[in-house]
């Protein structure tokens, strides 16, 4: 049965992060961007706050949150500052390949430490020359003993220069593909690990995002949390699982854009009016809502289907992909609504529309998820229609020079769609002039 109205739970996680974001995110966060620093003292205070690790299991001290609990949270987050939401949201990304595996020594040890020191998580897939082929990932990890040893640079890591522990995958052999991938909780002080300078963005400045180089670092078989082979599916596994929460950014930072459209529209003069009088701004702000409204919904889909047992990969696609996408549109739109003054630092919606830029890249591009769908379209997805050739014929009635009724089979063109009444097929297609053979029966009564 669907429900689409929030547990009292779910809405004292809403109400608990909208008021952090309100209370503690909304006063510094065109300061760090501008400044383009992360407020260490305000991921501590979300951490205090149990904003950070909320989806760490019971098994392990943590809450249990699932899949939905967490969008709800980020949606709030993320409506004040998008870039300080991708901090506090990044130790569930950094998690969630431990949380997913088999090792239950590293889960031990890393997700209950977790859960009593403020520590951080990295996730590291991504390398300075790939991105979106994670099969083709460079990063080495050779076999030493039961050890491993890792040597290569993984690249845009958000929190890399702060985090405690990264996931790094890397592989045995890079020739393999897939094969060889394999996937490592790593402590960032031990020796040959180190985090380059904090990187130059566009937007979600107050985020951190650094390489993190690794040189002949020693992995204890302990921290293998993917068997070579094994990794590619994890990486893969732990995306379904976080790309809703990419469209939940999308949906706050869109949500507020909104709302800033409409304060402004309902103050601002132009030929003798407000200009939410105008049509044209209120269509505007109409679409706003409905992408906002609809993004949301897919969302919650795709969380649902996470938390109750089944494969969100394709559902996880479709929302992070149209989230993204509308919420871009939603921030242009509301700068729009706000003229020359929506293009000034004096007001929010220039940093919404940077921060909002990049939810189209990370996680998977837009490019990623449109492949991920074609090829769930064109190839698991079950058709509910027949072939087109083996439609019924609907328009009998043209018929008017044969007895449709008394015919003895009926042949349709697979070319054209013409439709044959009689014992055989005819020699060629009147229409297309394909031969016979291109007639398929599809009635003998
Ligand atoms: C601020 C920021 C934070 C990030 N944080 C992390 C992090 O914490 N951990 C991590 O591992 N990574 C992180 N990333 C990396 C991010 O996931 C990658 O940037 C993203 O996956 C795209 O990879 P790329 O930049 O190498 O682009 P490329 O893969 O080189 O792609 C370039 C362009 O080509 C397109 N393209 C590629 N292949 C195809 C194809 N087959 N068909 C059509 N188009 C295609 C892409 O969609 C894109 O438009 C972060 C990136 C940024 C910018």
């Amino acid at each position: 049965m669907l429900n689409f109205s929030l547990s009292p739970e779910q809405k004292a996680i809403q109400k608990e992060a909208r008021e952090f974001a309100l209370k503690e995110l909304l006063p510094v966060a065109w300061e760090y961007d501008q400044r383009e620093e992360t407020p260490m003292h305000i991921l501590h205070k979300a951490y205090d706050a149990g904003l950070v690790n909320g989806d760490i299991p019971k098994a392990y001290g943590g809450k249990g949150y699932g899949v939905l609990d967490g969008v709800v949270a980020t949606e709030e987050l993320s409506a004040v500052c998008p870039g300080l939401a991708t901090s506090i949201f990044d130790n569930s990304l950094g998690m969630e390949p431990l949380i997913l595996c088999d090792n239950e020594t590293a889960k031990q040890k890393y997700l209950t430490t977790i859960t009593r020191d403020r520590k951080f998580f990295a996730f590291a897939t991504s390398e300075p020359t790939m991105g979106s082929d994670v099969s083709s990932l460079r990063c080495m990890a050779k076999p030493d003993g039961d050890d491993y040893i890792l040597n290569g640079t993984k690249f845009w890591i958000t929190n890399g220069g702060i985090a405690d522990y990264v996931t790094v995958f890397a592989t045995v052999d890079p020739k393999s593909a897939h094969q060889g991938i394999c996937a490592f909780v790593v402590e960032t002080n031990w020796k040959g690990v180190s985090a380059g300078r904090h990187m130059p963005k566009f937007g979600q400045r107050g985020s951190n995002t650094t390489a993190i180089n690794l040189k002949d670092v020693r992995v204890p078989k302990e921290n293998v949390i993917a068997p070579p082979g094994q990794g590619f599916a994890l990486a893969m596994r732990t995306f379904a699982r976080t790309r809703p929460s990419i469209g939940a950014f999308a949906v706050g930072a869109a949500r507020s854009a909104m709302e800033f459209a409409i304060d402004y529209a309902k103050k601002r003069r132009a030929f003798g009016s407000k200009i939410v009088n105008f049509q044209a701004i209120q269509f505007k702000i109409a679409e706003m809502y409905q992408k906002v409204e609809t993004s949301r919904l897919l969302i919650w889909k795709a969380a649902w289907e996470a938390d109750n047992g089944m494969d969100p990969n394709v559902s996880a696609s479709v929302s992070k992909l149209y989230a993204t996408e509308a919420a871009f549109e939603v921030v242009d739109q509301a700068l729009q609504v706000m003229g020359g003054y929506g293009y000034t630092r004096f007001f929010p919606i220039e940093k919404l529309l940077r921060d909002t830029r990049l939810f189209r890249i990370y996680e998977g591009t837009s490019e990623v998820q449109r492949m991920i769908l074609a090829g769930h379209a064109l190839g698991s997805y079950q058709p509910v229609m027949p072939s087109l050739e083996d439609l019924p014929i609907h328009n009998r009635n043209d018929f008017d020079d044969v007895d449709v009724e008394t015919a003895p089979a009926v042949w349709r063109c697979r070319m054209c769609g013409y439709v044959h009444f009689a014992e055989a097929p005819p020699k060629e297609c009147p229409y297309c002039f394909f031969p016979a053979s291109a007639f398929k029966e599809i009635e003998r009564p």
